[in-house]
């Protein structure tokens, strides 16, 4: 059975002292007894002083961003050891945002997801079309190319540590959303490249989770989808209250 997992994805957003309020707020509201997996990835610098917060509760720690390298001269980046060093079990790569504004290419998140499974944490990889692409037809060849020519690189055991999350990138920030009838026509397409590449074992244990402009007005609806497992949240995920309805929509 495939987990329900809802991410918050906090981005450059909130400083030492106000992602540490941010993350006691969520410890006094997820009920303990959510069968949600929940987690939050917070900048760089707020990891670990979230990670004290948070390791003996039922809330994970994700990073949003890593090198492929181990170590070396990579001024600025930070690898995947060193995340795991502080707590980290998920990284989420391939975010719209790091490819449309860091140029980040295919070739490049191949190689960043295949360093993040042979260090046996969770790849979170994000992925989905922009408007001009939806509108003129092509989400569903976008997707396809975008998920060979990255993440499908991985073996079958390896992509037994990955969660997809489709994120149109028309839906980013925007206060759009999918309807949940798009979401499910987009999951279920994806589901069926899963089969297709890796089986339907894989298939169906994959988490796919759905990110754009999710909120706590929406969320009930989309994750009743079928093949919607949860959700990459970002701006509703800076307010604890709008997270925590979130994560009980299930
Ligand atoms: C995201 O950045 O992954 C995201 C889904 O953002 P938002 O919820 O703000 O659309």
């Amino acid at each position: 059975m495939r987990k329900h997992i809802v991410a918050g994805n906090w981005k450059m957003n909130k400083t030492l002292e106000a992602s540490k309020a941010l993350t006691q707020d969520l410890l006094d509201k997820v009920p303990t007894d959510t069968e949600t997996h929940v987690m939050v990835a917070p900048t760089f610098p707020n990891l670990y002083p979230t990670q004290e917060l948070i390791k003996d509760s039922n809330i994970h720690l994700a990073a949003q961003n890593a090198h492929f390298e181990e170590s070396g001269a990579f001024t600025g980046e930070v690898s995947v050891e060193m995340l795991e060093s502080v707590g980290v079990t998920t990284v989420i790569i391939g975010h719209s945002e790091r490819r449309s504004i860091f140029g980040e290419t295919h070739e490049l998140l191949a190689k960043k997801s295949s360093k993040v499974v042979q260090a046996d944490l969770q790849l979170m990889f994000c992925f989905g079309e922009v408007l001009e692409e939806r509108k003129s037809g092509n989400h569903f060849d976008v997707v396809k190319q975008q998920l060979e020519e990255s993440v499908f690189q991985l073996s079958a055991e390896e992509f037994k540590q990955v969660v997809l999350a489709y994120e149109p990138v028309w839906a980013i920030g925007t206060g759009e959303t999918a309807s949940p009838e798009q979401a499910q026509e987009m999951h279920a397409f994806i589901r069926s490249l899963l089969k297709e590449k890796y089986g339907e074992e894989t298939a169906e244990n994959t988490s796919i989770l759905y990110g754009g402009s999710v909120k706590p007005k929406n969320a009930k609806e989309i994750f009743s989808q079928p093949d919607v497992d949860g959700g990459l949240i970002g701006g509703a995920a800076l307010k604890a209250d709008d997270f925590v309805s979130i994560v009980t929509a299930f």
